[in-house]
């Protein structure tokens, strides 16, 4: 009797979800697929050999990628993740000024709402001028590693006219926290510095 004895791969599914794919560009499901090398007997796989790596399938247009794929946010995620920076940018800018001026209270609020917070007010601005400054860096870096050069440049230039809103020219302190700002974007000092400058004279004309 003739034995047919070959090597066979297998995939499994271990899991699913939402993913940004780089290939057709878009918010889709994926499939996480995990393989794994078999003795195979008959073409059915017996004896289990080494595990392969896992792959990230996308349902829509099936190209695999690896497991790093996933680390890219998803557009959803995103515009969620824009407003928090929004709010975390405008709490830098008003606490290195007067965080009691109404004027500046009142352009942080339109600057999160224009970025996407429609319930967005007064009372939750105070609960965000208490977070500690390092949660606010981190909410700005994680979008910001995601945004376009212009998209960075137009935050900013936001947030500098929250630090404008209360009608005096900007403090040392103020310029420092703005910087601060823009590091936390990804953007070089000077980049950051061209940004104010535009900003301010646009605003004092
Ligand atoms: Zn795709």
């Amino acid at each position: 009797m003739v034995v047919l004895l070959g090597v066979s791969v297998c995939f499994r599914t271990v899991g699913e979800g939402m993913f940004h794919c780089p290939s057709c560009g878009g918010d889709r499901r994926y499939r996480r697929r995990a393989g794994r090398r078999y003795v195979s007997v008959f073409f059915l796989p017996v004896i289990p050999l080494a595990r392969l790596g896992q792959t990230v399938e996308c349902r829509s247009c099936r190209t695999r990628f690896n497991t790093g794929a996933l680390r890219t946010p998803t557009a959803a995620r995103m515009e969620a993740a824009l407003p928090a920076a929004a709010r975390a940018a405008c709490c830098l800018a008003l606490a290195a000024g007067d965080p009691t001026s109404t004027a500046a209270r009142i352009r942080a609020v339109d600057v999160v709402r224009g970025y996407g917070e429609d319930a967005y007010g007064p009372d939750e601005l105070v609960g965000d001028l208490e977070m500690p400054e390092s949660f606010h860096r981190e909410e700005i870096a994680t979008t910001g590693a995601q945004l376009a050069v212009e998209a960075k440049e137009w935050f900013l230039a936001q947030v500098v006219r929250v630090a404008l809103a209360s009608g005096d020219p900007l403090s040392g302190t103020q310029r420092d926290a703005l910087h601060r700002v823009a590091e936390a974007l990804g953007m070089s000092h000077a980049h950051a510095l061209g940004v104010i400058l535009t900003t301010t004279e646009g605003a004092s004309r």
